[in-house]
């Protein structure tokens, strides 16, 4: 069905610490706008500095001296209450999501249900979060582990997944017992303050979850350097990325990164070459293809690259380009203007090279696309691995064709970039189904389906330059909140000396 959007009130946002709500103490503030309509501003925000984040960095620390005593089950009994609100609250929460970020209203119900998904899955760790226990080597004595928590953490976050990615970070965060400090990305901070209030209603204290909005130099840098935070968690930018890394070495805290990708589709000739359509069309596509996960390469086999490019152009030149808030829409807007001049940036890049334009590389600005930042979904075709538009993250609709000739060449195209998030493979035969999850470099493989649609009960992360070793999601979450604690209770009432009154 397809209506006018209704036009939506003005978020007044301000910083929440230590459970107050607060303006940043300059007085500052920014504007969160529509990408589907720039001149409607959703939201107004203070604009923090590092006085700020010492306010917050400080409130958590107070908060964590009591948090960290909460028994697990009860701080999972908090979380589960803030997902079945975010469950309540899915519909208004979705829509403010497409009004803020642009991605179209079924995905933006997708990206709320994966928070909703991940409050309800961590909150069963408060029953779990298995520790071990192992034999000793003398008589008498115990030897067992346990999760201990951070202290305060910081999550700095990226707008592209406004809800999702908070909660892959402060669910597991708190669940373990940690305060925080959350720094959302400056275009979606409507969509972070409605994540926190859930927490709020869910019971939460005060000062266990602290955001501060404001620009990522100035706000996010002072989170980076301030001594009271223990370990950095980031989604974002590979250039970013490694300057947290940097500045998060020389302070010996803990850094978490979840960065790029230039994820491959392979199709293999005796793919079904439909279904591999519709999965490159979902994959490259959605969200304008500015997903971490985007399947931005699809590295095709000669025996059905020119069947396989034909019908991925028809059905991606159908595709309707929109605000997302109206139902027929597929292709909402590019989150900024900054961002839609890089997209373009890229195909000119593309075109320069020599690459062929199959479709779209255009700026959409017809009638009502004129008020926001929309790009025609974009496929190059005749790629070599070499070209930069196969080897740099895009993040935009924009996707790029290598024909090969093996599956051999196949493997080694797709594993030819520095990223490694997520690959997919299509292929009937199952041999060559399990010789390309064993060989393909990322951290999540699929077959026979996109490199997009991973789900929150398994681990989800990359190897090479997209990450640095740490997973979300899955259990494994904990980890990177959590540190280990190896405790050995000797009842036998004497000194026994490890590895030296060992008997045999
Ligand atoms: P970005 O790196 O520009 O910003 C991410 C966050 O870092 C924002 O909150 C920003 O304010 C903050 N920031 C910027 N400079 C900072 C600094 N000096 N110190 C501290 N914080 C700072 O990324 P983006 O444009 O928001 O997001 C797009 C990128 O995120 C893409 O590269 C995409 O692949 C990546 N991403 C990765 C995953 C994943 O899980 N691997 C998921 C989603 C997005």
């Amino acid at each position: 069905m397809s209506g006018t959007p209704a036009v939506a009130e003005r978020v007044e946002g301000l910083n929440v610490i230590g459970g107050e709500r607060r303006p940043s103490r300059s007085g500052a503030t920014f504007e969160s706008r529509n990408p589907a309509h720039a001149a409607e501003v959703v939201g107004v925000f203070p604009r923090s500095a590092a006085e700020d984040v010492d306010d917050a960095v400080r409130a958590a620390a107070a908060a964590y001296a009591q948090w960290r005593l909460v028994p697990w089950p009860a701080r999972g009994e908090i979380i589960l209450r803030a997902a079945q609100i975010l469950e309540r609250d899915k519909e208004p929460i979705a829509r403010l999501m497409t009004r803020e970020m642009g991605k179209v209203l079924t995905e933006a119900r997708g990206d709320t249900q994966e928070a909703i998904d991940m409050g309800k899955f961590i909150a069963g760790e408060g029953r779990r979060a298995f520790g071990e226990t192992v034999p000793s080597e003398l008589r008498d004595k115990w030897a067992m582990t346990m999760r201990q928590p951070l202290g305060v953490v910081a999550c700095i976050t990226p707008w592209n997944f406004p809800v999702a990615i908070p909660s892959w970070k402060i669910f597991p965060a708190i669940m373990a017992g940690n305060a925080v400090v959350f720094k959302p990305a400056e275009d979606t901070p409507a969509c972070a303050l409605r994540f926190v209030e859930a927490l709020e209603e869910a019971g939460l204290p005060a000062g266990v979850v602290n955001i501060v909005f404001g620009y990522g130099e100035e706000c996010g840098e002072a989170v980076l350097r301030h001594p009271g935070v223990r370990a950095v968690s980031f989604t974002g930018s590979v250039e970013v990325g490694r300057h947290v890394a940097e500045v998060c070495g020389a302070m010996l805290k803990r850094s978490s990164l979840e960065l790029g990708g230039k994820n491959a589709i392979v199709v293999l000739d005796d793919a079904d070459v439909e279904l591999a359509v519709d999965g490159a069309l979902w994959g490259a596509f959605g969200t304008s293809g500015q997903r971490c996960t985007a399947s931005s390469r699809l590295v095709v086999q000669r025996g059905v690259v020119a069947g396989f490019t034909a019908h991925l152009a028809e059905r991606a030149a159908s595709l309707r380009v929109g605000d997302g808030l109206r139902e027929d829409v597929q292709v909402g807007p590019i989150i900024n203007e900054k961002q839609l001049r890089r997209v373009h940036g890229y195909t000119e890049v593309g075109v320069g090279e020599g690459a062929r334009l199959v479709l779209g590389g255009e700026v959409a600005r017809d009638g009502e696309l004129a008020e926001g930042w929309f790009y025609r979904p974009t496929i190059f075709g005749d790629v070599r691995a070499s070209m930069r538009v196969a080897q740099e993250e895009i993040f935009g609709p924009t996707t790029v064709i290598l024909p090969v000739e093996s599956v051999d060449e196949a493997l080694a195209v797709a594993n030819g970039t520095r990223y490694g998030l997520s690959a997919s493979v299509y292929t009937r035969d199952v041999r060559t189904a399990f010789r390309a999850v064993n060989e393909l470099e990322a951290g999540i493989v699929y077959v026979n389906a996109p490199t997009i649609g991973a789900e929150i009960q398994l681990p989800f992360g990359g190897i090479k330059n997209t990450g640095n070793g740490h997973r979300e999601a899955g259990h494994q979450a904990l980890d990177e909140f959590s540190e280990w604690k190896s405790i050995y209770v000797d009842y036998s009432g004497r000194l026994q000396r490890a590895q030296i009154d060992v008997e045999m």
